[in-house]
């Protein structure tokens, strides 16, 4: 019997066990697939605050920035504090970017349009300016979340943090009102607690408990060019059009050009985002549209070869906010889903406010914006 089960072995269901084990509580991971087989394998792995608007999830993401640099020294995982840079092709763009900076109280430089280069020397010409954020970084979300879940494993006493991989929840088991456990297709699993970090998929286990939540995939596609023998790009670098496709509401393909070197020497050219259901058929419309975009940036970029390409559904929230914290309706259940495009990024201070939640201490951020009964409230 477990003090707390988590569904989904992703990055966010990685943070929540992680944080509950080094809070004392005895933790069972179950996933139906493997550790990162769900959006966490399909992702890019930046950590922004710079594309964010003041508010609760900015806040979210400033307290998870710096939780990923604490856990970037448990090591075996890449994580590097490399910055980032958004830039604007007309200067009416720069004067919103610098306005969007001014509104966030984050540390950052307005760049005019000819010291551009001397951040990222291969960018194209012709740019009106940019902002520097020297706190966004870059982590590899599939190997951080396999290290958080290993660590918790072996570091906080021998037992307090189990993985069952392979067994899918189809139920709930509940001790009156209260739930009990989890049904799995391996055999019922026991717990006081359960943490739903099924990410995409939150609104299924959701269900399962007799609960809406109204989680959505939202499809974006990744091209992945050839190691390249020198870095190309320092930063990760992204138009100005990436924070507003992230903010839009439409189901229609939206894409804008955000491209970053990794260590491994390739690089990672998003981003595009799309409501069409789970559908993964590859699209080379969007995937060329993806190339321009990173040649307009990077005109080197036109002698690089992609070699793959791959696509994952963002868990997508109408409100683009994620889902955190324990659900009035059902008693002993907690979510911690629903994180759209930057799960990644807000994952540490997800399972840090969970496992404070759990332990019946107070929690650093205010979590009524990320409430799980919020969308009935809206639609009521
Ligand atoms: C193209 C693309 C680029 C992205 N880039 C970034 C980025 O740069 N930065 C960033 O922060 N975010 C990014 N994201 C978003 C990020 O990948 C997700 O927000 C994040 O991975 C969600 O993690 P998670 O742990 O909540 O979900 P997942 O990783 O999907 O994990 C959920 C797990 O739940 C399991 N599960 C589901 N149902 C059940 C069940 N019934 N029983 C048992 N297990 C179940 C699944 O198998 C899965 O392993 C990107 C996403 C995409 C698609």
């Amino acid at each position: 019997m477990s003090d707390v089960i988590v569904v989904g072995a992703g990055v966010v269901g990685a943070a929540c066990a992680y944080y509950a084990a080094r809070a004392g509580l005895d933790v069972t991971v179950v996933d139906r697939g493997p550790v990162a087989g769900g959006t966490t394998g399909s992702g890019e792995g930046n950590v922004l605050v710079s594309d964010k608007e003041p508010g609760p999830e900015l806040e979210l993401a400033l307290l998870s920035n710096r939780l990923w640099r604490s856990l970037a020294d448990l090591g075996g995982f890449e994580f590097e504090p490399k910055g980032g840079l958004v830039v604007a092709e007309t200067g009416e763009v720069q004067r919103q970017l610098a306005e969007l900076a001014a509104k966030q109280d984050v540390e950052h430089t307005l760049v005019p349009g000819e010291s551009l280069r001397d951040y990222e020397p291969h960018l194209a010409e012709g740019l009106a300016g940019g902002v520097y954020y020297p706190e966004d970084a870059q982590v590899q979300p599939m190997l951080a979340a396999a290290r958080l879940l290993r660590h918790g494993a072996e570091s906080f006493g021998h037992g307090t943090l189990r993985l069952r991989l392979g067994a899918a929840v189809t139920g709930f088991i509940r001790k009156g009102d209260h739930v009990a456990g989890v049904r799995t297709s391996q055999g019922d699993v026991l717990g006081d607690a359960v943490i739903n970090a099924a990410g995409t998929w939150g609104g299924e286990v959701a269900a399962l408990a007799g609960v809406d939540l109204p989680i959505l995939p939202r499809r974006g596609f990744i091209l992945v060019t050839e190691p390249l023998p020198e870095p190309l790009i320092r930063h990760k670098v992204y138009t100005a059009a990436y924070v507003t496709n992230v903010a839009s509401d439409s189901a229609g393909l939206e894409t804008s050009a955000v491209v970053e070197g990794t260590p491994a020497g390739t690089v990672l050219i998003g981003a595009s985002r799309e409501r069409v259901g789970f559908d993964r058929t590859t699209s080379v419309p969007v995937l060329a549209r993806l190339a321009e975009q990173a040649v307009a940036l990077f005109p080197a970029l036109r002698e690089v070869r992609a070699i793959r390409s791959y696509c994952g559904f963002r868990p997508y929230c109408p409100d683009h906010l994620p889902v955190i914290g324990a659900d009035p309706r059902v008693p002993g259940l907690y979510h911690a889903c629903g994180h759209e495009g930057a799960g990644i990024g807000l994952a540490p201070a997800t399972g840090h406010l969970l496992a404070q939640v759990l332990t019946g201490s107070p929690t650093d951020l205010d979590l009524r914006p990320f409430r799980p009964d919020r969308f009935a409230e809206e639609s009521s």
